[in-house]
């Protein structure tokens, strides 16, 4: 099938209330505008430097997800357009990135990832340590970021439950802080779910799922 059946079909199964993230990293610009031309404006991209290239060579109507973990020394590149940053998972990469997004004068949205996976993944942090930095001195400094929601990566495997459970783990992390009243902290958004398990990450509550290869086709790394 065509990217845009591709992408069609899934979006006809999404609820309203959830927004479809096209995955599109490392696919050209021909492919991301067969997605574009047939409506779908928010692409995700897990490197900082592809995305900057893609920003440039597309419409500017679209929204860039950083969904990829980053570097300090990078969010310069993308602060001026970025959208939604999926990753962040220290008090430091939010000082970085309100500091740029100071520079141009903006307010950049984003995501604190949670560790919800039981295998050990080097990214993101404990729900405890997210309750810690939405109630730092730290945090109620940062006038040019805005914390919208959480972010989770399940295990990779084929055991729904053992997913189901991870799933339940971000959506439970996410309504025990909901209430929390910080001027910077404004959760709307559980992004969980991506081409093998955005179903059943709907039915757990997510509001935005990431999906690539189910849009995309393989992706073929070199
Ligand atoms: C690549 C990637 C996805 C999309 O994965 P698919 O299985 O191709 O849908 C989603 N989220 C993150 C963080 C990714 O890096």
């Amino acid at each position: 099938m065509s990217i845009a059946n591709n992408l069609l079909n899934i979006k006809s199964t999404i609820p309203e209330h959830v927004t479809l993230v096209a995955v599109s990293k490392t696919k050209p610009v021909s492919d991301i505008m067969e997605a574009y031309n047939v409506g779908h404006k928010i692409f995700g991209e897990n490197k900082i430097q592809d995305m900057v290239e893609k920003y440039h060579a597309m419409p500017k109507d679209i929204k860039w997800h950083m969904i990829g973990h980053v570097q300090r020394n990078k969010v310069k590149y993308m602060a001026s357009f970025v959208s939604l940053i999926h990753g962040v998972d220290s008090i430091k990469l939010l000082e970085e990135i309100n500091k740029q997004a100071l520079k141009n004068n903006r307010v950049i949205d984003c995501l604190i990832q949670i560790k919800i996976a039981k295998e050990d993944s080097k990214f993101g942090i404990y729900p405890e340590e997210a309750l810690k930095i939405i109630q730092s001195q730290q945090f109620s400094e940062l006038k040019n970021i805005r914390v919208v929601g959480f972010m989770g990566m399940a295990t990779f495997t084929e055991d729904n439950e053992q997913i189901k459970k991870e799933f339940n783990l971000l959506k439970s992390t996410f309504d025990s802080l909901k209430e929390l009243e910080i001027f910077n902290f404004k959760p709307e958004t559980i992004s969980m779910g991506m081409s093998g398990d955005y179903k059943l990450a709907i039915e757990c509550g997510s509001t935005m799922v990431r999906v690539g290869s189910g849009i995309f086709g393989a992706r073929y790394y070199n």
